[in-house]
């Protein structure tokens, strides 16, 4: 519980417009897209400024409170949501673009602006910002970060850790930090990419650089069905071993197709096996050729229909399905839990066919829609929460699926991050040495422990609860080069 002089405090420094505080306004704000972990914060804070944030960090500080930060809460990792209490800081009122330089190529904005709104922004100056999670209408920037996010056109463009240039962040001990430069050459200790995928348990960031790309001077988006997943994993192999680098390759099965088709309609055959999503881009003349190789690959892997968008618009519709997925899992099951792991690529095919064995094991429905370029799986466990028992089976299924895929070679997340939903699953990948090292470096930018607390590693002994307060310390000068 948050004591009246102190919601006054954080009202004084956000304006009584940036406190919510009401019962059923921190409602809203007790989740993220992973609806199975609940925790509301005692008061949100939605600050205007860096130095808004750095304010209400140290009277956080100074009182011991919990901080969680939050982008638009798009996470499915029970990450934006406070199981502790604690001040919430939303940036979803940061939303200023401070620099769009094209001739160094890049733009400096604040963390509340969302991802796609950065590239409509830039997009008719012939530029665009790559990395593209499917959630990118809504998601934030510094959310991106946060999670080190991908998406499907990071097969050929990389994650959001490459097109970070520089952050501006408060850390835990209350510092306004001004990491990274214009320039791709790091110098000193790389604390932009320390930060980057660090979940809000370092630090809140308070400015974004990014990289911004010309835009491809061609795009082409081919469909191509398959009887089985099994058929379309072999083919993205044999894709990727041509030398061929699409800028995305997604895969969605049977399952997946029929919700899309019932929800939304983007022209997938109902029925078939499993659709591959195979878009390239770059000068006209290359990819032309490349689109008929890829023609001839997935015909040498049996498949069924091969379709080339002829325009834009059913280029669109095409990847309308892939990206609305998530708005139709209605129609498939009345509730769901999503898996991202990831297997090296070569093992698509077997840990397609594990996963689908685990889920027939516990007699549940799994669809499977993924980035198969990059070996990233979702697979999503369908259950009945009504159902005696359902959930606990769909709960050991998930377990049992993410363990597989680390027995292939693959790791306990492929993009969303950690939150509470995987924490404890980062001893299957790292051992203590690592893990203590982590949450010592953790200690260096949050000392006593107020960041984001029980997430990301959670249970460690040096996580640095039990630590006494470090004084505030004031904001140092300083600006990015
Ligand atoms: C339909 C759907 C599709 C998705 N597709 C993809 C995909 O293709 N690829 C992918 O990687 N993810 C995907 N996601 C997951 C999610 O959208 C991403 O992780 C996204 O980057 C989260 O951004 P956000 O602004 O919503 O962050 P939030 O959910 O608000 O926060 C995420 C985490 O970042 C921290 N955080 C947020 N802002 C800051 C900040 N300014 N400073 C420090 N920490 C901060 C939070 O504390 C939390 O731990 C998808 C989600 C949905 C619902």
């Amino acid at each position: 519980m948050l004591t009246p002089e102190f919601l006054r405090e954080l009202a004084r420094i956000v304006g009584p417009a940036g406190v919510v505080a009401t019962p059923e306004g921190r409602l809203t704000y007790e989740c993220d897209m992973h609806t199975f972990y609940k925790g509301a914060p005692d008061a949100v804070a939605l600050p205007t400024s860096a130095e808004q944030v750095g304010e209400v960090v140290r009277l956080c500080l100074r009182e011991g409170i919990p901080v969680v930060p939050r982008g638009s809460g798009t996470g499915v990792i029970g990450g934006a949501m406070a199981p502790r209490g604690g001040v919430m800081v939303s940036t979803t009122r940061m939303t200023r673009t401070f620099e769009v330089d094209l001739l160094n190529r890049c733009a400096t904005v604040e963390p509340g602006v969302i991802n796609l709104q950065l590239t409509h922004a830039v997009k008719d100056r012939g530029y665009f910002f790559a990395p593209d999670p499917s959630s990118q209408m809504v998601c934030s920037i510094g959310g991106n970060c946060a999670t080190n996010a991908g998406g499907p056109h990071c097969l050929k463009y990389g994650i959001t850790v490459n097109h970070v240039l520089g952050l501006q962040v408060v850390t835990g001990a209350g510092e306004l930090l001004w990491l990274g430069s214009k320039a791709r050459e790091r110098v000193g200790y790389d604390l932009t990419g320390v930060m980057v995928g660090s979940e809000g348990t370092l630090g809140i960031v308070t400015a974004v650089r990014v990289r911004l790309l010309h835009l491809p001077e061609a795009v082409k988006t081919i469909l191509a069905v398959f009887s089985s997943v099994e058929d379309a994993s072999e083919t993205v192999s044999a894709i990727i071993a041509a030398g061929i680098i699409a800028a995305a390759l997604e895969c969605l099965d049977e399952p997946a197709i029929r919700a899309v088709e019932e929800g939304i309609g983007a022209g997938y055959p109902k029925g078939a096996g499993a659709v591959l999503l195979i878009e390239l881009d770059g000068p006209r003349a290359e990819i032309e050729a490349q689109a008929e190789k890829i023609v001839e690959i997935c015909r040498s892997h049996l498949a069924l229909e091969i379709r080339v968008a002829q325009d834009e618009a059913e280029r669109e519709l095409l990847w309308k399905g892939r990206k609305g997925f998530a708005g139709a899992i209605g129609r498939l099951t009345r509730n769901w839990l999503l898996q991202d792991a990831v297997v090296p690529r070569s093992k698509l095919p077997q840990a397609i066919r594990a996963l689908n064995a685990i889920s027939a094991r516990h007699r549940l429905l799994v669809a499977h829609v993924f980035h198969a370029g990059d070996g990233n799986l979702h697979p999503i466990i369908c259950y009945d929460a009504e159902q005696p028992g359902e959930l606990e089976r769909a709960m050991q299924a998930n377990e049992e699926l993410l363990r597989a895929c680390i027995a292939m070679g693959g790791s306990v997340t492929g993009e969303h991050g950690v939150g509470v939903d995987k924490a404890a699953n980062l001893r299957l990948q790292y051992g203590e040495a690592d893990l203590a090292f982590m949450a010592r470096l953790r200690q260096v930018f949050d000392p006593t422990g107020i960041m984001n607390p029980g997430k990301l590693l959670p249970s460690h002994p040096a996580c640095g609860e039990t630590l006494s307060a470090v004084p505030p310390q004031s904001l140092p000068q300083g600006a990015w080069v």
